[in-house]
């Protein structure tokens, strides 16, 4: 039943209206001027205002004026009332949000209509509010891409999981799964179609979640955001059980996408946190599962990992590198060495790798190995392989310039470097500004690296090729390269990988291998060059192999650059 507060200072008019709205079946409130009935409008909050305009202490355009500026009442349909046929003033009261008027005398009829009219707008209008609110909610909670859960979803519901563990003392997996690759499927085919393989993935995740035997109702999926999804799993009994669920998921997704007639490989990693081993609150519980994946994603693609302690302490380690080598080039702590690559048969050194070190001023030395992937991971490879390349250019042209030419110098790339749009430009800026000529600069990409989009890497290949600069594959025979593709590939050098020479001379295999990559390069017209050399046994294996060039500490590990030009001054004395 709705409630109409009837303001009027005339009190029989007041009553005479309360009345007739009583027998039509509304309830009323009376005032007799603005002021008290703004007191009542708090109060009882009626669902409309019937007001007179003319009336002492408060009148109706003043009473409306201060209900509209109220958020509390600004929403109560208002109906002036007035003796007076003044457009003026109606046109005032219209103006600060009067929802109708009528001039007295009026009729019964005229009344209620208006009023209903009023009314079920009112209805109306706060039923769109409650849908509106009840969308607003559903989309903090919901992620508008995958309908799944969000990532506050998640962490709303899945403190209720936990206590439920607690109580009956269960166990509870939280596996947070990583896309990758997502980004280029994304740039090339348009986010429509991210949007519809991520929808995909999230049925995926849903179905192998619902195939589930013993289903509890905690289990669910929800998307973290981004290309980052969460699976929970209660009531587990052992790791297998979740090892099981974490190997179906990742094959599930690794399955192909058929989007706008495309088939679309994507590939995903897992990291898994277990309450209450890895910890007891959702926070912290997702925070070990996304440090996991961390680990997983780092091992190496398409597997999972469980938390582990460590991996903090790894993380920490990683991030004060990171942090440490913003400033590692401004402060001079990089430097280039240089490890000399010879001809085996004339034992001359034919040119150098470089090879970047790092000495930290409280941790010492520092290996590539452990920070070309941080650097890598970061994106600050591109600032820092910019200067490796500028830096050894400049060396190798001060070398021809000293007269030890022809002379090479080999520097690496890493997959980032390799796949960025400004790498041509890069290389060739450096060389117009070094003076060294383009066929003494050989660039190496791993066989990983260009294995990664294939055909991608075809056509940088070619452009850097057009710079007339020689290409090498390093770290052969530890990747899985297809034949088609190597053939396609212009490539000037097969590197052959360290681990098969260290065990060239006592297993059969591993020569068998090398001398396969000596056979395959000829055919395809590169030449080999076998790294980590150490003793003589090895280069007189390798030579009996037909590999032409070498490098390895047999010769020289890598070397500063002064220690380098000794090496090239000692040559230079014998020829
Ligand atoms: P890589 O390009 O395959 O380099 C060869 C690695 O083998 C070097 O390790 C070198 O010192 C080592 N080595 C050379 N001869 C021997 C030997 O006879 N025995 C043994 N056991 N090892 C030998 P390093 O300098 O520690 O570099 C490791 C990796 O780090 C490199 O592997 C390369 O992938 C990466 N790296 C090094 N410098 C750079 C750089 O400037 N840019 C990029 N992107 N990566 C780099
Ligand atoms: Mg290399
Ligand atoms: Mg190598």
């Amino acid at each position: 039943m709705s409630l109409i507060l009837v303001v009027e200072d005339e009190p029989t008019i007041r009553s005479n209206l309360q009345r007739l709205l009583g027998i039509e079946g509304f309830t009323t409130e009376g005032a007799e001027n603005g002021a008290e009935a703004l007191k009542c409008i708090a109060a009882r909050k009626p669902d409309l205002v019937l007001s007179d305009v003319m009336m002492p202490v408060m009148d109706g355009h003043a009473l409306l004026g201060a209900m509209r500026s109220d958020p509390s009442m600004s929403q109560i349909p208002v109906i002036l009332l007035t003796a007076m046929a003044d457009r003026s003033a109606m046109r005032q009261g219209m103006n600060i949000g009067a929802d109708d008027y009528l001039t007295k005398p009026f009729q019964r009829d005229e009344l209620l209509a208006a009023l209903r009219s009023r009314l079920e707008r009112a209805a109306a209008q706060r039923a769109e509010n409650d849908r509106l609110s009840a969308e607003a909610r559903r989309l903090r909670v919901v992620d508008p891409v995958t309908d799944l859960p969000n990532r506050e979803a998640l962490l709303e519901r899945l403190p209720h999981a936990l206590a439920a563990m607690s109580r009956q003392q269960g166990r509870l997996a939280l596996i947070v799964v990583g896309l990758e690759g997502f980004s280029r499927i994304n740039d090339s085919l348009g986010h429509a179609a991210g949007d519809r393989l991520l929808r995909a993935i999230a049925d995926r995740l849903q179905a192998e979640i619902d195939r589930s035997i013993c289903s509890s109702p905690f289990d669910g999926v929800a998307r973290l955001g981004g290309v980052l999804f969460a699976v929970t799993l209660a009531e587990v009994g052992g790791n297998d059980h979740v090892d099981d669920l974490a190997r179906r998921l990742l094959a599930h997704i690794a399955e192909p996408v058929s989007i706008e007639g495309q088939e679309l490989f994507i590939d995903a990693s897992a990291g898994i946190s277990l309450y209450p081993h890895d910890g007891v609150s959702s926070d912290v519980l997702l925070e070990h599962a996304e440090t996991a994946l961390g680990e997983a994603k780092r091992g190496g693609g398409s597997g999972f990992a469980y938390f582990a302690p460590e991996m903090n302490a790894a993380a920490g380690d990683r991030l004060r590198l990171h942090n440490d080598l913003h400033r590692a080039i401004e402060r001079g702590e990089l430097e280039v060495y240089y490890q000399p690559q010879l001809n085996v048969i004339s034992g001359r050194i034919i040119g150098f790798e470089a090879l970047i070190r790092w000495q930290h001023p409280e941790l010492g030395q520092i290996s590539p190995v452990r920070f070309i992937p941080i650097a890598e991971e970061s994106g600050q490879i591109v600032a820092i392989g910019a200067w490796i390349l500028e830096a050894a250019c400049v060396q190798a042209k001060a070398w021809i310039d000293q007269g030890f030419s022809p002379l090479r110098m080999a520097v690496n790339l890493s997959a980032r470097q390799f796949s960025d749009d400004d790498l041509c430009a890069l290389v060739s800026g450096v060389l117009s500004r070094t003076g060294l000529p383009a066929a003494s600069l050989e660039l190496e990409i791993t066989e990983g690296t260009a294995m990664q989009g294939a055909e991608r890497a075809i056509a940088i290949m070619h452009r850097l090729k057009s710079l007339g600069v020689k290409l090498a594959l390093d770290d052969f025979g530890t990747g899985y390269s297809s034949l088609t593709y190597l053939k396609r590939f212009p490539l000037d050098v097969l590197k052959v990988d360290q681990s098969f020479v260290r065990n060239i001379t006592t297993d059969p295999g591993d020569a068998a291998i090398t001398r396969a990559v000596v056979l395959l390069a000829r055919s395809f017209s590169m030449s080999v060059i076998t790294e980590g050399v150490e003793t003589a046994e090895h280069l007189r294996f390798i030579a009996d192999l037909g590999c032409e060039e070498y490098q390895g500490y047999f010769f020289s590990k890598p070397v500063p650059a002064s220690e380098a030009a000794v090496l090239l001054g000692r040559q230079m004395s014998i020829a």
